[in-house]
C-alpha cells in the first residue's frame, strides 16, 4: 500500500496522472493529507477518486493507541500503533513557547547506547516519512484548536541511520502547504554518525542539530556507546563545526550525567577545553536510571556542581527540565512496558 501523505507535491501529480486523473487534484489532495483528513473528509474529491486513493494507498498512517498524563506537568506520553502492528512512541511537552512534539525515527533502534530503553530489542525497522507525520497529525488532533509548534527527533530510533525518509519528513513538515513548521523549530538528534552528519549539513534544512555526546573523551564515551568505536570525538565534534559553519546554527550538545560514569568535575573541565571556541550549547540532564544496566542518574547537587564548572570556563549550558517522569516519558521507557506487559 502507498502511504499518500509520505509523497511530494510533484510525485503525487505523477500518480495521479498515472491514474487518469487532473494535475490539480494533487494539490488538492496534498493540502487534505497534511490536515490529517481521511478520505471520507474530502469532500471536494469526487467519490470515484476517493475510492480509487483508498484502494491503492492510505490516508492515516498512524493511531494513537494509548496517551499517559503526567499528573506533574500535564506532558502527554503516546503510544503509537503503526499499520502494520508496530508501536513507537511519542511525548507532548507543553511550554509557553507553544507545544512541543518529540516523535520517533524507527521501531526500536540498533545503536546500543547502554542507557537507552530504546535500543534494548535492536531495530525493527525504519519509519516511513509518512509515519513521522502521522505522529505529528495525532498530536494535532488531540490539541484541538492549538498546534505543535516545535519537534524534536528525540523518540526511539536514531535518525542518521534512517537518512532519507528523515530528510523527506522534514521538507514536508514544513512544506508551505503542508503542516509549515518552521525548520527552525525543529531539533534532530544524533548519536553522531559522522558521514551523515556532513551529508546533512549540505541538504539546506536549517533545524537544531543535537549531538548526544555525553562524554568528554573517547575512553568514557566508548563505554556507554558502541558508535564512539568507529567515530572518535574529535571527528565527530569536526561534523558539528562543518554543520555550523555550513547552516550557521549552533549545535546542541546533549550530556546525560550518569554516577560514576561521567558526572565529576574533572569531566566538565575536559569537556570545556574540547569545546572552546566552537558555537555549541551544552544540555545537561541527569541520567534516567536504567536499573537492567547499573547505570544511575546524579543528584541535583552533580548537575549545579558540573553547570558551574562549564560555565566558570565561558561555555554555554543549560539544565534540561524532565517532564513527564511519573509517566515513563523518557526514552523508549512506555514501549518497553507496554511490551513486557504483553508478554507477561
Ligand atoms: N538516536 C538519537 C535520538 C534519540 S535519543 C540520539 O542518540 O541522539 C534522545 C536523547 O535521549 C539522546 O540524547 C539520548 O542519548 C538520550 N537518552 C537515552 N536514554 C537516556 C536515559 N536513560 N537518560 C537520559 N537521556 C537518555
Amino acid at each position: 500500500m502507498l502511504e499518500w501523505m509520505g509523497m511530494y507535491p510533484d510525485e503525487l501529480k505523477q500518480a495521479l496522472a498515472d491514474m487518469g486523473e487532473k494535475p490539480f487534484r494533487a494539490g488538492q489532495l496534498f493540502s487534505w493529507l497534511h490536515r490529517g483528513a481521511c478520505f471520507s473528509d474530502m469532500t471536494n474529491l469526487p467519490l470515484n477518486l476517493r475510492e480509487k486513493l483508498a484502494d491503492r494507498g492510505v490516508d492515516q498512517p498512524v493511531e494513537v493507541r494509548d496517551i499517559r498524563v503526567s499528573q506533574l506537568d500535564g506532558t502527554r506520553k503516546f503510544l503509537f500503533a503503526l499499520r502494520d502492528g508496530n508501536c513507537v512512541e511519542g511525548v507532548l511537552m507543553r511550554y509557553h513557547y507553544g507545544a512541543t512534539l518529540c516523535i520517533s525515527t524507527q521501531v526500536g533502534c540498533k545503536m546500543g547506547c547502554r542507557f537507552c530503553a530504546s535500543t534494548l530489542d535492536g531495530c525493527v525497522r525504519n519509519l516511513t516519512a509518512a509515519e513521522m507525520l502521522g505522529q505529528v497529525q495525532c498530536a494535532n488532533r488531540l490539541l484541538d484548536g492549538e498546534r505543535v509548534h516545535n519537534i524534536v527527533l528525540m523518540g526511539s530510533g536514531e535518525p542518521m541511520d534512517n537518512y532519507d525518509q528523515v530528510v523527506r519528513f522534514l521538507r514536508l513538515v514544513s512544506h508551505p502547504d503542508g503542516l509549515n513548521i518552521g525548520l527552525r523549530h525543529i531539533s534532530v538528534s544524533t548519536c553522531g554518525l559522522v558521514p551523515q552528519m556532513r551529508a546533512f549539513a549540505q541538504e539546506g534544512l536549517p533545524v537544531t542539530l543535537s549531538l548526544s555526546l555525553h562524554a568528554p573523551n573517547d575512553g568514557i564515551r566508548r563505554q556507554i556507546m558502541p558508535i564512539a568505536n568507529r567515530y572518535t570525538i574529535d571527528e565527530t565534534l569536526d561534523a558539528c563545526r562543518y554543520y555550523i559553519e555550513k547552516t550557521g546554527r549552533r549545535v546542541v550538545l546533549e550530556y546525560a550525567l550518569i554516577d560514576g560514569v561521567n558526572a565529576d568535575p574533572a569531566c566538565a573541565d575536559e569537556l570545556a577545553k574540547r569545546l572552546r571556541g566552537m558555537q555549541c550549547h551544552v544540555n545537561l540532564i541527569p541520567l534516567n536510571t536504567v536499573k537492567e544496566r547499573n547505570l544511575y542518574g546524579v543528584q541535583e547537587s552533580q548537575v549545579r556542581a558540573f553547570l558551574t564548572a562549564l560555565e566558570n570556563r565561558h561555555i554555554s549550558a543549560t539544565r534540561r527540565r524532565e517532564m513527564g517522569d511519573d509517566i515513563e516519558g523518557a526514552c523508549g521507557q512506555l514501549r518497553k512496558k507496554v511490551m513486557q506487559e504483553e508478554r507477561a
